[in-house]
Protein backbone atom coordinates (compact mmCIF):
# COMPACT_ATOMS: atom_id res chain seq x y z
CA UNK A 1 0.00 0.00 0.00
CA UNK A 2 1.49 3.35 -0.94
CA UNK A 3 2.50 5.39 2.31
CA UNK A 4 -0.36 8.08 1.45
CA UNK A 5 -3.16 5.24 1.98
CA UNK A 6 -1.35 4.11 5.09
CA UNK A 7 -1.40 7.54 6.39
CA UNK A 8 -5.34 9.04 5.20
CA UNK A 9 -6.23 5.30 6.98
CA UNK A 10 -4.64 6.38 9.95
CA UNK A 11 -5.96 8.98 10.28
CA UNK A 12 -9.65 8.17 9.14
CA UNK A 13 -9.18 5.93 12.94
CA UNK A 14 -8.43 9.38 15.44
CA UNK A 15 -11.65 10.43 16.30
CA UNK A 16 -12.77 14.11 17.08
CA UNK A 17 -13.42 13.72 21.00
CA UNK A 18 -16.32 15.70 21.09
CA UNK A 19 -18.19 15.07 17.70
CA UNK A 20 -17.32 11.70 17.74
CA UNK A 21 -16.73 10.90 14.86
CA UNK A 22 -13.08 10.99 12.64
CA UNK A 23 -11.42 13.21 11.50
CA UNK A 24 -11.30 12.40 7.92
CA UNK A 25 -15.24 11.66 7.96
CA UNK A 26 -15.20 14.93 8.81
CA UNK A 27 -13.39 16.92 6.25
CA UNK A 28 -11.23 17.92 8.62
CA UNK A 29 -7.72 16.92 7.22
CA UNK A 30 -6.78 19.45 4.51
CA UNK A 31 -3.52 19.91 2.24
CA UNK A 32 -2.06 16.22 3.01
CA UNK A 33 1.66 16.50 0.82
CA UNK A 34 4.21 13.40 1.30
CA UNK A 35 7.69 13.67 0.36
CA UNK A 36 10.49 12.01 0.72
CA UNK A 37 10.68 11.69 4.95
CA UNK A 38 8.26 14.24 5.24
CA UNK A 39 4.66 14.07 6.00
CA UNK A 40 2.78 17.28 6.63
CA UNK A 41 -1.17 18.57 6.37
CA UNK A 42 -3.67 20.79 8.08
CA UNK A 43 -6.26 19.57 10.68
CA UNK A 44 -9.16 22.27 10.00
CA UNK A 45 -10.89 22.30 13.68
CA UNK A 46 -14.54 23.06 14.54
CA UNK A 47 -12.62 26.59 16.36
CA UNK A 48 -9.60 28.08 17.41
CA UNK A 49 -10.39 27.76 20.77
CA UNK A 50 -10.52 24.24 20.67
CA UNK A 51 -9.11 23.07 24.16
CA UNK A 52 -8.82 19.69 22.86
CA UNK A 53 -6.15 20.71 20.03
CA UNK A 54 -2.98 19.32 21.69
CA UNK A 55 -4.86 16.03 22.06
CA UNK A 56 -6.16 15.85 18.53
CA UNK A 57 -2.46 16.29 17.12
CA UNK A 58 -1.02 13.61 19.60
CA UNK A 59 -3.08 11.38 18.22
CA UNK A 60 -2.66 11.70 14.84
CA UNK A 61 1.00 11.27 15.51
CA UNK A 62 0.63 8.61 17.33
CA UNK A 63 -1.89 6.97 14.39
CA UNK A 64 0.76 7.28 11.61
CA UNK A 65 4.08 6.45 13.63
CA UNK A 66 1.95 3.42 14.67
CA UNK A 67 0.97 2.60 10.64
CA UNK A 68 4.24 3.84 8.59
CA UNK A 69 6.80 4.01 11.58
CA UNK A 70 9.04 6.51 13.53
CA UNK A 71 11.20 7.23 10.16
CA UNK A 72 9.16 9.99 9.04
CA UNK A 73 8.86 14.02 9.82
CA UNK A 74 5.25 14.95 11.31
CA UNK A 75 4.05 18.24 10.59
CA UNK A 76 0.91 18.95 11.48
CA UNK A 77 -0.73 22.83 11.25
CA UNK A 78 -3.89 23.18 13.68
CA UNK A 79 -5.98 25.39 11.98
CA UNK A 80 -9.48 26.24 12.14
CA UNK A 81 -12.92 27.21 10.55
CA UNK A 82 -15.49 28.45 12.37
CA UNK A 83 -19.02 26.89 11.36
CA UNK A 84 -21.36 29.06 10.70
CA UNK A 85 -24.22 29.10 14.07
CA UNK A 86 -27.19 30.63 11.82
CA UNK A 87 -28.65 30.56 8.49
CA UNK A 88 -28.88 33.73 7.19
CA UNK A 89 -26.68 33.84 4.38
CA UNK A 90 -26.49 38.11 4.36
CA UNK A 91 -24.84 38.00 7.34
CA UNK A 92 -22.42 35.09 6.35
CA UNK A 93 -19.87 37.37 7.45
CA UNK A 94 -20.74 37.01 11.26
CA UNK A 95 -20.10 33.34 12.02
CA UNK A 96 -22.26 33.35 15.35
CA UNK A 97 -23.52 35.59 17.70
CA UNK A 98 -23.41 34.63 21.59
CA UNK A 99 -26.05 36.85 24.38
CA UNK A 100 -24.16 37.44 27.13
CA UNK A 101 -26.70 37.77 29.75
CA UNK A 102 -27.21 37.91 33.55
CA UNK A 103 -30.75 38.25 35.33
CA UNK A 104 -29.11 40.79 37.73
CA UNK A 105 -27.29 43.65 37.09
CA UNK A 106 -23.76 44.26 38.62
CA UNK A 107 -22.77 40.26 38.39
CA UNK A 108 -20.02 41.51 35.93
CA UNK A 109 -21.55 41.07 32.49
CA UNK A 110 -20.13 43.69 30.60
CA UNK A 111 -16.53 42.43 32.68
CA UNK A 112 -17.13 38.78 31.45
CA UNK A 113 -17.77 40.07 28.16
CA UNK A 114 -14.81 42.36 27.94
CA UNK A 115 -12.07 39.77 28.77
CA UNK A 116 -14.16 36.78 27.35
CA UNK A 117 -13.86 38.67 23.97
CA UNK A 118 -9.88 39.33 24.79
CA UNK A 119 -9.15 35.94 25.40
CA UNK A 120 -11.11 34.28 22.55
CA UNK A 121 -9.09 36.45 20.57
CA UNK A 122 -5.75 35.72 21.85
CA UNK A 123 -6.79 32.01 20.54
CA UNK A 124 -6.44 33.61 17.51
CA UNK A 125 -10.68 33.43 16.76
CA UNK A 126 -11.95 37.12 15.07
CA UNK A 127 -14.15 38.60 17.55
CA UNK A 128 -16.80 41.88 18.19
CA UNK A 129 -18.76 43.03 20.67
CA UNK A 130 -22.46 44.61 20.79
CA UNK A 131 -22.92 46.97 23.63
CA UNK A 132 -26.40 46.72 23.67
CA UNK A 133 -26.87 47.30 27.63
CA UNK A 134 -29.60 50.28 27.49
CA UNK A 135 -29.41 50.74 31.40
CA UNK A 136 -25.62 51.18 31.27
CA UNK A 137 -23.15 50.92 28.39
CA UNK A 138 -20.10 50.12 30.00
CA UNK A 139 -17.91 48.08 27.13
CA UNK A 140 -16.62 51.83 26.18
CA UNK A 141 -15.09 52.58 29.02
CA UNK A 142 -13.68 48.85 29.40
CA UNK A 143 -12.21 49.62 26.08
CA UNK A 144 -10.94 53.25 26.44
CA UNK A 145 -13.01 54.17 23.68
CA UNK A 146 -15.77 56.33 25.35
CA UNK A 147 -15.33 59.59 24.04
CA UNK A 148 -14.78 57.70 20.16
CA UNK A 149 -17.92 57.87 18.42
CA UNK A 150 -17.65 55.47 14.66
CA UNK A 151 -17.77 57.12 11.54
CA UNK A 152 -19.98 56.31 8.50
CA UNK A 153 -17.85 54.63 5.48
CA UNK A 154 -18.25 57.50 2.93
CA UNK A 155 -16.67 55.30 0.03
CA UNK A 156 -17.22 51.51 -0.78
CA UNK A 157 -19.94 50.28 1.62
CA UNK A 158 -21.83 53.41 1.66
CA UNK A 159 -23.93 54.21 4.71
CA UNK A 160 -22.57 51.92 6.98
CA UNK A 161 -21.05 52.44 10.41
CA UNK A 162 -17.30 51.49 11.07
CA UNK A 163 -16.68 49.48 14.36
CA UNK A 164 -14.13 50.98 16.95
CA UNK A 165 -11.50 48.57 16.99
CA UNK A 166 -10.15 47.82 20.14
CA UNK A 167 -7.16 45.17 21.76
CA UNK A 168 -8.16 43.39 17.64
CA UNK A 169 -11.66 43.90 19.00
CA UNK A 170 -14.15 45.39 16.92
CA UNK A 171 -16.93 47.32 18.78
CA UNK A 172 -20.39 48.96 18.47
CA UNK A 173 -21.60 50.07 21.68
CA UNK A 174 -25.44 51.62 22.18
CA UNK A 175 -23.20 54.14 24.27
CA UNK A 176 -21.83 55.74 21.29
CA UNK A 177 -25.05 56.85 20.46
CA UNK A 178 -25.98 58.56 23.45
CA UNK A 179 -23.91 61.97 25.57
CA UNK A 180 -22.25 60.12 28.49
CA UNK A 181 -24.12 62.94 30.70
CA UNK A 182 -27.78 62.26 29.47
CA UNK A 183 -30.09 59.44 30.15
CA UNK A 184 -32.05 58.11 27.76
CA UNK A 185 -34.71 55.70 28.00
CA UNK A 186 -34.62 53.39 25.57
CA UNK A 187 -37.86 51.28 24.84
CA UNK A 188 -37.99 47.77 23.51
CA UNK A 189 -38.98 48.50 19.64
CA UNK A 190 -36.21 51.00 20.22
CA UNK A 191 -33.58 48.92 21.50
CA UNK A 192 -34.36 46.03 19.18
CA UNK A 193 -34.06 47.76 16.07
CA UNK A 194 -30.69 49.27 17.31
CA UNK A 195 -29.68 46.15 17.68
CA UNK A 196 -30.90 44.96 14.35
CA UNK A 197 -29.04 48.14 12.90
CA UNK A 198 -26.22 47.06 14.84
CA UNK A 199 -26.04 43.57 13.03
CA UNK A 200 -26.83 44.69 9.67
CA UNK A 201 -25.57 48.57 8.97
CA UNK A 202 -22.03 48.10 10.34
CA UNK A 203 -19.44 47.42 8.26
CA UNK A 204 -18.37 44.46 10.49
CA UNK A 205 -15.27 42.76 9.28
CA UNK A 206 -15.34 38.85 9.10
CA UNK A 207 -16.12 37.69 13.06
CA UNK A 208 -15.78 34.27 14.32
CA UNK A 209 -17.99 35.94 17.22
CA UNK A 210 -19.76 38.30 17.60
CA UNK A 211 -20.66 38.85 21.46
CA UNK A 212 -23.87 40.92 22.52
CA UNK A 213 -23.82 42.18 25.88
CA UNK A 214 -27.59 42.48 26.74
CA UNK A 215 -29.17 44.44 29.49
CA UNK A 216 -29.23 42.56 32.86
CA UNK A 217 -33.04 41.15 33.74
CA UNK A 218 -35.60 39.35 31.42
CA UNK A 219 -38.19 41.69 30.30
CA UNK A 220 -39.94 42.16 27.32
CA UNK A 221 -36.75 44.07 26.21
CA UNK A 222 -34.60 40.76 25.96
CA UNK A 223 -37.42 39.05 24.43
CA UNK A 224 -37.33 41.24 21.24
CA UNK A 225 -33.67 42.01 21.82
CA UNK A 226 -33.03 38.20 20.92
CA UNK A 227 -35.41 37.62 18.77
CA UNK A 228 -34.52 40.79 16.53
CA UNK A 229 -31.44 38.99 15.66
CA UNK A 230 -30.34 35.36 14.60
CA UNK A 231 -28.33 34.36 18.13
CA UNK A 232 -26.65 30.97 18.05
CA UNK A 233 -26.10 30.64 22.07
CA UNK A 234 -26.09 32.27 25.48
CA UNK A 235 -23.72 32.38 28.23
CA UNK A 236 -25.47 33.18 31.71
CA UNK A 237 -23.09 35.15 34.35
CA UNK A 238 -23.86 35.17 37.82
CA UNK A 239 -22.45 35.45 41.49
CA UNK A 240 -22.70 32.67 43.76
CA UNK A 241 -25.11 35.18 45.58
CA UNK A 242 -28.81 33.55 46.11
CA UNK A 243 -30.16 36.30 44.87
CA UNK A 244 -28.21 36.66 41.78
CA UNK A 245 -29.10 32.64 41.18
CA UNK A 246 -32.59 33.07 41.79
CA UNK A 247 -32.17 36.07 38.86
CA UNK A 248 -29.75 33.76 36.58
CA UNK A 249 -32.31 31.11 36.68
CA UNK A 250 -34.94 33.40 35.44
CA UNK A 251 -32.50 34.07 32.34
CA UNK A 252 -32.00 30.52 31.99
CA UNK A 253 -35.78 30.00 31.93
CA UNK A 254 -35.97 32.99 29.37
CA UNK A 255 -33.73 31.27 26.48
CA UNK A 256 -35.73 27.99 26.97
CA UNK A 257 -38.93 29.67 26.08
CA UNK A 258 -40.59 27.88 23.25
CA UNK A 259 -40.58 31.09 21.17
CA UNK A 260 -36.89 31.91 22.12
CA UNK A 261 -35.11 28.37 22.64
CA UNK A 262 -31.49 29.39 21.96
CA UNK A 263 -28.67 27.08 23.17
CA UNK A 264 -27.86 27.58 26.52
CA UNK A 265 -23.93 27.57 25.98
CA UNK A 266 -23.04 27.57 29.85
CA UNK A 267 -22.65 29.73 33.24
CA UNK A 268 -20.13 31.82 34.32
CA UNK A 269 -19.55 32.07 37.72
CA UNK A 270 -18.06 35.65 39.00
CA UNK A 271 -16.71 36.76 42.13
CA UNK A 272 -16.52 33.09 43.05
CA UNK A 273 -14.09 33.95 45.94
CA UNK A 274 -11.21 36.69 47.53
CA UNK A 275 -7.87 35.24 48.31
CA UNK A 276 -6.12 38.56 50.04
CA UNK A 277 -2.47 38.89 48.05
CA UNK A 278 -0.93 38.44 51.34
CA UNK A 279 -3.03 35.30 52.25
CA UNK A 280 -2.42 33.50 48.63
CA UNK A 281 -3.75 29.85 50.54
CA UNK A 282 -6.84 31.62 51.67
CA UNK A 283 -10.43 31.69 49.78
CA UNK A 284 -12.80 33.72 51.52
CA UNK A 285 -16.58 33.08 49.75
CA UNK A 286 -17.90 36.55 49.85
CA UNK A 287 -21.09 35.71 48.18
CA UNK A 288 -21.35 31.99 48.79
CA UNK A 289 -19.59 28.97 47.38
CA UNK A 290 -20.40 27.21 44.70
CA UNK A 291 -23.83 28.41 43.56
CA UNK A 292 -22.85 29.33 40.56
CA UNK A 293 -21.82 25.70 39.84
CA UNK A 294 -24.54 24.22 41.25
CA UNK A 295 -27.18 26.29 39.35
CA UNK A 296 -25.13 25.02 36.29
CA UNK A 297 -25.55 21.39 37.59
CA UNK A 298 -29.43 21.32 38.23
CA UNK A 299 -30.24 23.49 34.86
CA UNK A 300 -27.93 21.05 33.28
CA UNK A 301 -26.31 23.88 31.25
CA UNK A 302 -22.37 23.35 31.19
CA UNK A 303 -20.25 24.89 33.94
CA UNK A 304 -18.17 27.13 31.91
CA UNK A 305 -15.62 28.65 35.03
CA UNK A 306 -15.44 30.70 37.78
CA UNK A 307 -13.51 34.13 38.14
CA UNK A 308 -12.60 35.13 41.69
CA UNK A 309 -12.80 38.84 43.05
CA UNK A 310 -9.76 40.65 42.29
CA UNK A 311 -8.70 44.11 42.45
CA UNK A 312 -7.03 44.28 39.17
CA UNK A 313 -10.25 43.21 37.28
CA UNK A 314 -11.75 46.08 38.59
CA UNK A 315 -9.14 48.69 38.13
CA UNK A 316 -8.67 46.76 34.96
CA UNK A 317 -12.06 47.68 33.85
CA UNK A 318 -11.91 51.76 35.24
CA UNK A 319 -8.61 51.95 33.65
CA UNK A 320 -9.99 50.49 29.79
CA UNK A 321 -7.80 47.80 29.30
CA UNK A 322 -9.25 44.25 30.39
CA UNK A 323 -7.43 42.63 32.95
CA UNK A 324 -6.66 39.30 30.58
CA UNK A 325 -4.82 41.59 28.46
CA UNK A 326 -1.80 41.82 31.85
CA UNK A 327 -2.42 38.98 34.03
CA UNK A 328 -1.11 35.59 33.12
CA UNK A 329 -3.54 34.08 36.20
CA UNK A 330 -6.58 35.83 35.24
CA UNK A 331 -6.02 35.50 31.34
CA UNK A 332 -5.56 31.68 31.92
CA UNK A 333 -8.94 31.39 33.33
CA UNK A 334 -11.01 33.77 30.48
CA UNK A 335 -9.05 31.43 28.37
CA UNK A 336 -10.29 27.84 30.14
CA UNK A 337 -14.20 29.51 29.75
CA UNK A 338 -13.65 30.56 26.11
CA UNK A 339 -12.56 27.22 25.10
CA UNK A 340 -15.29 25.02 26.81
CA UNK A 341 -18.29 28.25 25.16
CA UNK A 342 -16.19 27.44 21.54
CA UNK A 343 -16.28 24.07 22.07
CA UNK A 344 -19.88 23.79 23.30
CA UNK A 345 -21.03 25.80 20.36
CA UNK A 346 -19.10 23.82 17.94
CA UNK A 347 -20.92 20.88 19.23
CA UNK A 348 -24.27 22.23 19.12
CA UNK A 349 -23.72 23.78 15.67
CA UNK A 350 -22.57 20.21 14.30
CA UNK A 351 -25.90 18.60 15.93
CA UNK A 352 -28.07 21.25 14.78
CA UNK A 353 -26.62 20.97 11.17
CA UNK A 354 -26.47 16.91 11.90
CA UNK A 355 -30.49 17.05 12.46
CA UNK A 356 -31.24 19.75 9.88
CA UNK A 357 -30.12 17.73 7.08
CA UNK A 358 -31.46 14.65 8.45
CA UNK A 359 -34.95 16.52 8.46
P1 LIG B 1 -22.71 44.11 34.91
O1 LIG B 1 -22.34 44.21 33.46
O2 LIG B 1 -23.24 42.77 35.29
O3 LIG B 1 -23.59 45.22 35.37
P2 LIG B 1 -19.97 44.92 35.42
O4 LIG B 1 -19.18 44.05 34.54
O5 LIG B 1 -20.20 46.33 34.99
O6 LIG B 1 -21.38 44.24 35.76
O7 LIG B 1 -19.30 44.85 36.84
C1 LIG B 1 -19.79 45.58 37.96
C2 LIG B 1 -18.59 46.07 38.77
O8 LIG B 1 -17.94 44.97 39.37
C3 LIG B 1 -17.55 46.78 37.94
O9 LIG B 1 -17.02 47.84 38.68
C4 LIG B 1 -16.48 45.74 37.69
O10 LIG B 1 -15.19 46.29 37.52
C5 LIG B 1 -16.55 44.94 38.97
N1 LIG B 1 -16.20 43.52 38.78
C6 LIG B 1 -16.77 42.64 37.94
N2 LIG B 1 -16.20 41.42 38.07
C7 LIG B 1 -15.23 41.54 39.02
C8 LIG B 1 -14.27 40.64 39.59
N3 LIG B 1 -14.21 39.37 39.26
N4 LIG B 1 -13.41 41.15 40.53
C9 LIG B 1 -13.47 42.45 40.90
N5 LIG B 1 -14.34 43.34 40.40
C10 LIG B 1 -15.21 42.90 39.46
Amino acid sequence: MDIEKKVIQALNTVDDPDLKQSLVELGMIKDLKINQQHIYFEVELTTPACPLKEKIKNDCIQAIEKAVGQDYEIAIKMGARVVQGHQQSKLSHIKNIIAIASGKGGVGKSTVTANLAIALAQTGAKVGIIDADIFGPSIPIMFNCEFERPSMDESSDKGKIIPITQYGIQLISIGFLTPPDQAVIWRGPMASSALRQFINDVAWGELDYLLVDLPPGTSDIHLTLVQAVPVAGAVIVTTPQKVALADAQKGIAMFRQAQINIPLLGLVENMSYFTPPELPEKKYYIFGQNGGKQLASNSEIPFLGEIPIQEIIRDSGDKGYPATLKNPEIASAFKGIAEKMAQELAIKTAKKTEHETIN
